[in-house]
């Protein structure tokens, strides 16, 4: 008989749980405050149990926990990366970040994965390269926050709590909506990792769908759409996905997410030497986001490097960049953010942590296992 995993469900199917076990309810929510807020990572630990009853959940149920198998630190020490080994073999990457000077309240944001590669094939980007896994479930999503707290005590980016969660890591989270949206509500719950919803941040290559039903449910959590070029013709090359959801509608639906939420939008920019950098791009992003009440995050390419044959992928330093895009000069990205000041909006530059170790933005890749085909986006 295969155990039941009790990790990434609900108080509701918890409670459902316990009653097929003919236990009271309540032991739905002291499992709840164990698994999600103190990280339990087997029913030997939860002393709120009787010995009996754990015997009994550890012959029918399992907490499935990511395993930890790397970690790197950025020579910074402002960026750690997390590899971590799934139930089925597979690999999923998770980074956290520092913020602040040394010393001074900083904030501590946890980069997390929310599918094993991704379908989207965006040109830029190394989690692209990979196609798709798998989706991660619900508990999956939430144990890198719990993982990554429970590790963050012991090292370099020691003793902080996470306190922001960007879904920035591999994968599309709105291709994998349901589970990430659970995840989410768990994340935030107070009995369990108690983050504020408007800590965090999902961020979406532009399904515009998912973005009119995260509207209308009316979610908390905050939005990123990484838009990235200014034209069609530039967008349908870097992301095909724009062949199906063009920029006007696009825009459209973020509008819409801004009216309907009262809540800015952040628009992320990647800049391309050549590609999407230059004072006209920078001219036509201003006009395009004009009427929408926004944040622009301009994000300087940072570089693939080409994935070593044994599954890691190496640093980029001073290797053949897999793609053939190029980071622009720091002039040119001056010049591009300097035209953008001058627009309504808020406008920051941001020069991902991490690259040293492959964990900035764009850069998380792992073995290859198996890829799908023909995966319907
Ligand atoms: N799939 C989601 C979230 C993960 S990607 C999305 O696309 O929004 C997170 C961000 O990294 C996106 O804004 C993406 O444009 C950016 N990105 C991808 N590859 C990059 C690279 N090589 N350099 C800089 N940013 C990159
Ligand atoms: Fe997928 Fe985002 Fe990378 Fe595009 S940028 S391939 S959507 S992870």
């Amino acid at each position: 008989m295969t155990k039941q995993n009790l990790k990434g469900l609900d108080r509701d199917e918890l409670t459902a749980f316990f009653a097929g076990l003919n236990e009271p309810a309540f032991r739905a929510r002291q499992l709840f405050r164990w698994m999600y807020g103190r990280a339990a990572q087997n029913f030997a630990e939860i002393t709120d149990f009787a010995k009996p009853l754990r015997a009994r959940l550890q012959e029918l149920a399992t907490l499935e926990t990511l395993a930890l198998e790397t970690r790197q630190l950025s020579q910074r020490r402002d960026a750690e990366k997390f590899l971590f080994r799934l139930a089925d073999g597979v690999h999923i990457e998770s980074v956290l970040m520092r913020d602040g000077a040394p010393g001074r309240a900083s904030r501590h944001t946890l980069c997390i994965s929310s599918q094993v590669g991704c379908p989207v094939d965006c040109k830029f980007c190394a989690t692209g390269l990979m196609g798709l896994l798998r989706n991660l479930r619900s508990g999956e999503i939430v144990d890198q926050v719990l993982q990554a707290k429970q590790l963050s005590g012991s090292k370099a980016l020691a003793g902080s709590p996470i306190t922001n969660v960007v879904v920035m890591g591999m994968g599309e989270p709105m291709l994998n909506y349901d589970a990430l949206i659970k995840a989410c509500s768990l994340l935030s719950d107070a009995e369990g990792p108690n983050l504020a919803q408007r800590r965090i941040v999902i961020s979406t290559s532009g399904l515009v769908p998912k973005i009119e039903r995260f509207t209308k449910e009316g979610h908390k959590f905050r939005l990123a759409i990484s838009l990235n070029a200014t034209t069609d013709e530039v967008r349908n090359q870097i992301m095909p996905i724009n062949r199906k959801y063009p920029i006007a509608p696009l825009l459209q639906a973020a509008r819409e997410y801004t009216r309907q939420s009262k809540q800015r939008v952040t628009f992320e920019y990647i800049l391309l030497d050549g590609i999407n950098d230059s004072l006209a791009d920078a001219d036509r992003l201003k006009t395009l986001t004009r009427n929408i009440p926004c944040k622009i995050n301009l994000i300087p390419y940072n570089p693939i490097a080409k994935p070593h044959p044994d599954g890691r992928s190496q640093s980029a330093a001073g290797l053949e960049t897999l793609l053939a895009y190029r980071r622009p000069s720091f002039e040119r990205i001056e010049a591009f953010l300097a035209c953008m000041r001058e627009g309504p909006n808020t406008v920051t530059l941001r020069w991902s942590k991490g690259d040293d170790i492959d964990a900035a933005c764009g850069q998380l890749w792992t073995k290859v296992e198996k890829k799908s085909n023909g995966v319907e986006i």
